[in-house]
């Protein structure tokens, strides 16, 4: 069979209009962070697991995508985590967020199952002190 492609979360959000989106870079995005250490541990069955560290020198998506050859639109939205954080003014915050992804055919047309993997995510911040003053903006 002929490897066709899946599309993954950040495929499809990109052919939609949010956050992210509309503020382009990461500092855009966030312009109230001022470090941040985000590391992501990809558990899953039938492939080879990524574990990812971000940092502003290498900023993550909105979405850090599943490895799993067999998933349609699957990932993990950093984005969600890191406006929760905001919201609640966090500094460290970790999680266990499932795929939002399913197993199914080429172009998703058929839903075998939901996919398995997991994304164990520490994310550590730093607020600007500026904007620890002030609301949130978000
Ligand atoms: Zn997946």
């Amino acid at each position: 069979m002929v490897d066709i492609e899946r599309p993954k979360a950040s495929d499809m959000f990109n052919k939609q209009t949010e956050l992210f989106a509309k503020k382009g870079t990461f500092e855009e995005a966030y312009p109230d962070i001022e470090d941040f250490q985000i590391e992501v541990e990809e558990a899953g069955l039938h492939y080879q697991p990524i574990n990812e560290r971000f940092d502003p020198e290498q900023p993550p998506g909105e979405y850090f995508n599943c490895h799993n050859s067999r998933c349609y639109g699957g990932g993990v939205s950093i984005g969600k985590i890191l406006q929760k954080m905001g919201r609640e003014r966090l500094e460290t915050f970790e999680t266990t967020e499932s795929c939002k992804g399913y197993e199914g055919s080429p172009k998703g047309r058929r839903k075998y199952q939901n996919c398995e993997t997991c994304f164990k995510i520490k994310v550590t911040l730093k607020y600007k002190l500026y904007f620890s003053a002030l609301s949130h903006p978000y």
